[in-house]
């Protein structure tokens, strides 16, 4: 086993055995780690950070060898809390979606510095007053980008035909149809030409550039009911922090 020192956001924790903390990280050199911190449950402030969900730290672990995903993390140093985004609830909320989003849709230790990079911008978006939805939105585009996961945009997924106009949304098939594949097809909603458009930007464009890009509240409602449908069609249960949102009327 080899210490290794990596930079580190907490995704979530949970109690393990007796006095140990089970924790789930996404690291900047590893992707997301699983790691063991032990004897620590009631005695936090001695680590150096009380390993808040979305808070970013220097963490030491020790690898295992191969077969165990089960690392011991030895020393957590808080590096920055994101107080801004944790003093409202709305925005901590949103954070709190983006930490259990990226828990649940990348594989153990896959490492996409990229990732971690976008994680940390859009938490800094935010801080710097984007409104919570847009980051939502910017978060959801980028990360199925970075992943390879990124709906069909540009042509109908059925046909081929280019930019259909009106185009429909499928999650099922995974992007947009033109009208004549999707009649009769079932699930699928109507998606703006806007919409589509502001999409593609957000492919393009750094997540900086992206807070003050013009976008009227239909085109964030329309991308925001696709990109849910994508996202949930992608994973196996509905997120915690989904209906949460739902429940106070965020989203
Ligand atoms: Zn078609």
């Amino acid at each position: 086993m080899s210490a290794t020192k990596t930079l580190a956001f907490i995704l979530k924790t949970q109690d393990y055995r007796d006095t140990s903390l089970l924790g789930h990280f996404y690291t900047r050199d590893f992707g997301k780690v699983h790691g063991i911190i032990k004897g620590i449950r009631d005695t936090r402030a001695r680590f150096g950070s009380t390993l808040e969900p979305f808070s970013l730290n220097e963490i030491l672990f020790y690898r295992r060898r191969r077969g165990s995903d089960l690392h011991q993390v030895t020393h957590v140093e808080l590096l920055d809390l994101f107080t801004d985004v944790r003093d409202n609830l709305e925005r901590l909320s949103y954070a709190s979606y983006f930490a259990e989003l990226l828990d649940q849709i990348v594989e153990l230790e896959e490492p996409s510095p990229e990732i971690f990079d976008l994680f940390k911008d859009t938490l800094l978006l935010m801080t710097a007053g984007a409104s919570p939805k847009r980051c939502a939105r910017i978060f959801e585009v980028k990360l199925c980008g970075i992943l390879g996961l990124l709906p069909e945009i540009k042509a109908c997924v059925i046909c081929r035909a280019p930019s259909p106009d009106p185009a429909y949304f499928s999650a099922k098939h995974g992007g947009i149809q033109c009208k004549s594949c999707s009649s009769g097809a079932g699930a699928v909603t109507p998606v703006s030409q806007g919409t589509l458009s502001f999409m593609d930007r957000v492919i393009r464009f750094d997540v900086k550039d992206l807070h003050n890009v013009k976008v009227s509240q239909e085109v964030g409602g329309d991308l925001e009911k696709m990109m849910r449908r994508f996202v949930d069609f992608q994973l196996t249960r509905q997120l915690k922090t989904v209906v949460f949102l739902e429940k106070m009327g965020f989203n």
